[in-house]
């Protein structure tokens, strides 16, 4: 069994650490992340500049290996050939904030275990529902050990091709911990500010601001479990084909190409 444990917010962060310790319980683990923190990067693929590897040791003095690319990089070169050794399983995280909703769009910590279902390899991706303020003194050792749980399940009932799964476990003990909930992905609400300011030498420019968004609690939902108290985890396919809607689209007038347009 060989797992490549990778994340979205760089080599150095802790939930990175306690992902890949957990994970030794279940064969050889192989650490291939980004060398600094790509939150909110997307689904990307860096070709028009090199990628550069380097070598580094975890705090515990274990090897792992850090790239300049993004967290999709990172399991692509895995994948391909970087590591002789083929890959099994493709676990993400331990991100310290929930992936919820039209996050994955956005998330690195997704995105990487997107890449893995490119490639025909399971993959999961897990986050914690960190608080706002501070991830300072975070316990990443219970999300740590349901991954290691799911990830025995994900080997002992394999994924259908092109799907992977989304974690998120609730900032609690384990003991507090209700359970496993299946969901489906909620949503989200936004609060984005665009904030425009001036440089020193007088010209525009501008951050997208404003406050740590929210999600609506339906039942069922990601959103919905983590309110609760439960995890959540929600099945992802790369497909995002809209399938209810091919038939109203056949609906539509649709012209001739060649016809000019009035
Ligand atoms: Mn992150």
């Amino acid at each position: 069994m060989h797992i490549l444990v990778t994340n979205d917010d760089g080599v150095n962060a802790p939930g990175l650490f306690a992902l890949a310790q957990a994970m030794r319980q279940l064969g050889q683990v192989s650490v291939l992340a980004p060398d600094h923190n790509w939150s909110a990067s997307g689904h990307s693929k860096t070709l028009h500049r090199p990628i550069r590897v380097k070598e580094v040791t975890l705090p515990d003095g274990t090897p792992a290996l850090a790239s300049d690319g993004a967290p999709s990089d990172c399991v692509a070169l895995a994948i391909l050939g970087l590591l002789p050794q083929p890959i099994d399983l493709v676990v993400s995280g331990i991100n310290p904030y929930a992936n919820l909703g039209h996050d994955l769009t956005y998330s690195g910590t997704v995105t990487a275990a997107m890449e893995a279902a490119v490639w025909g390899i399971p993959a999961m991706a897990i986050s914690l529902d960190g608080t706002e303020t501070s991830t300072e003194g975070v316990d990443y050792q219970p999300a740590a050990s349901i991954a290691v749980q799911i990830a025995r399940l994900i080997l002992k009932y394999p994924l259908p091709p092109e799907t992977l799964l989304n974690v998120n476990v609730p900032n609690l003990p384990l003991d507090q911990i209700k359970g496993y909930q299946i969901t489906r992905l909620g949503l989200r609400i936004y609060r984005d500010e665009l904030i425009r300011r001036e440089d020193p030498r007088g010209k525009p420019y501008y951050w997208i601001g404003g406050d740590f968004p929210l999600g609506v609690p339906e039942k069922e939902s990601d959103v919905g479990a983590l309110t609760e108290g439960y995890i959540s985890i929600t099945p992802i396919k790369l497909d995002l084909t809209a399938h209810e809607l091919i038939d109203t689209l056949k609906r539509w007038e649709w012209p001739n190409p060649a016809k000019r347009n009035s």
